[in-house]
């Protein structure tokens, strides 16, 4: 029996729409378009509604799964870093495990930073995307050489593994903030060399502006508690200028969160067509701002959505993120788009689209 899908919302592939629809065995989709014209040409397919939304799977293209269901930090910034370091000990594969049943989206942008949990996604994560290795150390330069050397190895080791249908293996270095520039631009350099993808978290909070801009506020303060040098870093850069300066926009990384930006950072990261991985819950929570996205928009910058890690955001739903930005004004049909399209371009996946003959398995519905 022949079956004409409709929903509130369809994507397939060319941007949200409404009356739109497909026709299908049960298999395999026979037919898409607009509805009406469907239930012209297959008079005889009873028509389902299948809920909001029916199309293409939405992607989270930012997570944490190591840091496992930890409860929801909400607080100052400089605090959930504290926070997040003293749970490092529990990062693992059991965490990651635990975590995935609680996140619906199986097309992930997924930070890892243990190397069993690496190999759990290579061998038998149950989903697609990037599982990012995350790297991160204010170093010594002969320190700077040995890490390199490792994930040099480890990624090797890790392309090797990638299977049909499994996520492919990137590079994450963490934050502007979190490297050293040496450490910085080896990492990048390396996720040229190796055509692995990469993402990195930048202009999050207040604090990392004025870290970078004059060595002042949350974050400044929280390198002086922790004895870590101040000079590491250049001043008079915000973190994307920076990033920039040190050629690290060349190399095509996601940045995830882009909260704190200006009119000129933005300019440059339309310059590199860049994508930028929004995770508004998590910004809200941890009181950073919400990224400018009108500012975007003009720039014609691309937006993606992340839940970012369960650590920081209550739930590890991305459709939450989309309700959570329509309850405050923007428009529901293209925060769907962010999370299709933006979401693959984020992770480096080609275009999809769901047309006659694609398997019916491909097509999401809620
Ligand atoms: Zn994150």
């Amino acid at each position: 029996m022949l079956e004409l899908w409709t929903a509130d919302w369809v994507h397939l592939g060319d941007g949200p729409r409404r009356q739109a629809g497909l026709v299908t065995d049960g298999r395999t989709v026979l037919a898409v378009g607009e509805t009406d014209e469907l239930a012209r040409r297959y008079p005889s397919a009873w028509r389902v509604r299948k809920g909001r939304y029916l199309g293409l799977p939405l992607v989270n293209a930012h997570t944490h799964l190591d840091l496992g269901l930890a409860p929801t930090f909400s607080g100052p910034f400089p605090d959930f870093v504290r926070y997040v370091i003293g749970r490092a000990e529990r990062r693992g594969r059991a965490e990651a495990v635990r975590a995935i049943r609680h996140a619906p989206q199986r097309i992930l942008g997924d930070i890892a930073a243990r190397e069993e949990v690496v190999d759990w996604w290579l061998a038998e994560g149950p989903a697609s995307g990037v599982v990012y290795w995350e790297v991160l150390g204010l170093v010594p330069p002969q320190r700077e050489a040995a890490i390199l050397k490792a994930t040099r190895e480890r990624l090797e080791r890790w392309k090797r593994h990638e299977r049909p249908g499994g996520p492919r293996v990137g590079l994450s270095p963490h934050a502007p903030y979190s490297l050293t520039p040496g450490l910085m631009r080896g990492v990048v350099a390396l996720a040229r060399e190796l055509e692995v993808p990469l993402q990195i978290h930048a202009a999050e909070s207040p604090g990392e502006r004025d870290y970078f801009l004059r060595r002042e506020g949350e974050l400044a303060a929280f390198f002086r508690a922790q004895g870590w040098p101040l000079d590491l870093h250049p001043t008079g850069l915000s973190p994307i200028a920076y990033l920039a300066e040190l050629g690290a926009l060349d190399a095509r990384p996601t940045l995830v969160h882009g909260v704190q930006v200006d009119a000129a950072d933005v300019r440059l990261l339309a310059g590199y067509e860049a994508v930028v991985v929004s995770c508004p819950r998590s910004n809200v929570g941890l009181k950073v701002g919400l990224a400018p996205y009108d500012l975007y928009a003009h720039a014609g910058v691309s937006l993606a959505l992340g839940t970012d890690s369960r650590a920081s955001a209550p739930s590890l739903d991305v459709r939450d993120e989309l309700d959570f930005l329509a309850a405050r004004g923007l428009d529901y049909p293209r925060l769907l788009d962010w999370a299709i399209r933006s979401g693959r371009r984020a992770l480096g996946l080609a275009p999809a689209r769901i047309e006659t003959g694609s398997k019916v398995e491909q097509v999401e519905f809620w």
